[in-house]
């Protein structure tokens, strides 16, 4: 093999593409690996712009590649921190019910905990919960001990660190611009001159569908971002989450719902919201990218997915462009949050997959095509399940990425 030639080349620099090439280095240790990323350092996106939190699994619909890789990952999460020196802390969460009609899937996300074998979970009532998190409100609360707190951008300087020890290649500003594909050959086109490889991990995050259609593919479903906004609590008034108060989801979206997240760093912040962002990359409103706005206006799943969801589209931009709505929303679970408390904070933007029926793709999408392997749908929990995403992934296409 010359300079330029790889056994396998990976396509993105998050904590997803970064763990998989790990994993490819502890068990092919002497095949040639290469990661191409765009930006300048690895965990640009979605892997250095989230809340930080290591999962517990109790969310996932039990026998989903979520729930699975969640349980387990996030196990293998602290266990890695913790062999790494890598700041971490498993300080459990209350997920909180504010009215009667929360009750019913509280419950459930209880069942759905112990079905998923998390153990410790406990429900509790108001007088427990004000022991726990004395400032929350709530009339029931489920109480999730193996919940914990890190820095994925520090995780994935230590995958990159690792993996470059161990002989394999992580080169940043190097974006994929082009794909050639044969049965026995991947080329990939870059300013920095092309790259062979005899097959392609495609990590790409917000890009994936692209890269996806870049290799020769027809993805099933469309990339859309949607941004997270935070605000970050005051430092004098931090005190008032000691550690992560949620609320209960509702069960229609992906997502947790805004909450408070005590950070590793010590500093405790709320959100995120889910709108719409009008650029894959756009982590503030005035971020609009035409080509990324013109394919998603022309994709049918989004109006399919605006004519079902207008109505909590319209509350999550109410919320975004109204700080005081934002904090009515918060004080159903910390009644004491004033307007005057918060200031704003980071965003960061979710890869979700949408199906042309207008449905958000909920579990982790893995799709083989010959020598290629497609990363397709790898939102939250990913950060807290990449090791074992990683593991599995390896596990199941090694002989199809020509690597067994
Ligand atoms: C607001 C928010 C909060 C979240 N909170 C949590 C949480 O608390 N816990 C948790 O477990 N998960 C959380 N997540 C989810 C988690 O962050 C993601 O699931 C995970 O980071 C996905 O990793 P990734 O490697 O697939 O994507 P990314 O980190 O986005 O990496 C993809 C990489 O591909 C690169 N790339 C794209 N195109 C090209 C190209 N052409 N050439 C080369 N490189 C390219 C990009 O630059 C990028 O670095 C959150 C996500 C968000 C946005």
């Amino acid at each position: 093999m010359n300079e330029s030639q790889y056994k396998v080349i990976i396509i993105g620099g998050g904590v997803v593409g970064l763990a998989v090439a790990l994993e490819i280095t502890r068990r092919f240790p002497r095949q040639r690996l290469l990661v191409l990323e765009k930006e300048d350092h690895v965990a640009r996106h979605q892997s250095g712009h989230n809340s930080g939190v290591i999962h517990s699994g109790v969310y996932y619909k039990p026998g989903s590649l979520k729930a699975r890789l969640c349980v387990a990952g996030a196990a293998a999460m602290v266990e890695f921190c913790r062999e790494q020196g890598i700041p971490h802390q498993v300080c459990g969460k209350v997920i909180v019910a504010t009215n009667e009609d929360e009750l019913p899937r509280l419950a459930e996300l209880h069942s759905r905990g112990l079905a998923n074998g998390l153990t410790g979970l406990r429900l509790i009532g108001k007088e427990e919960l004000h022991e726990i998190e004395p400032h929350a409100a709530g009339i029931q609360a489920l109480v999730v001990p193996s919940t914990g707190i890190t820095d994925y951008a520090v995780v994935c300087e230590k995958y990159a660190e690792l993996i470059r020890a161990a002989g394999g290649s992580v080169l940043t500003s190097t974006p994929a611009m082009a794909i050639q594909r044969s049965s026995s050959q991947i080329v990939v086109e870059t300013p920095r001159g092309s790259f062979q490889g005899l097959s392609l991990i495609n990590c790409a995050g917000l890009f994936s569908d692209r890269i996806s259609r870049m290799a020769g593919d027809q993805p099933s479903a469309m990339i859309v971002p949607f941004r997270g906004e935070y605000y970050d609590i005051v430092p004098k008034r931090a005190s008032l989450v000691r550690a992560l108060i949620y609320p209960v989801p509702d069960p229609r979206f992906p997502f947790l719902g805004v909450h408070f997240t005590r950070r590793i760093s010590g500093k405790v912040d709320a959100g995120p919201n889910a709108i719409f962002a009008l650029a894959r990359e756009g982590y503030r409103h005035t971020d609009i990218n035409l080509r990324d706005l013109a394919s998603a206006l022309a994709f049918p799943g989004l109006w399919r997915m605006g004519q079902q969801h207008w109505r909590m589209g319209l509350g999550e931009w109410h919320r975004s462009l109204s700080k005081s709505a934002f904090v009515h929303a918060l004080q159903g679970l910390l009644p004491e949050i004033q307007e005057k408390d918060l200031v704003p904070g980071g965003s960061g933007v979710r890869a979700q997959a949408l199906k042309p029926d207008g449905t958000l793709v909920d579990d982790f999408q893995f799709v083989p095509s010959g020598n290629v392997l497609h990363i397709l749908n790898v939102p939250s929990p990913a950060a807290t399940a990449s090791l074992m995403i990683a593991r599995t992934i390896i596990e199941t296409a090694a002989a199809g990425l020509g690597l067994a």
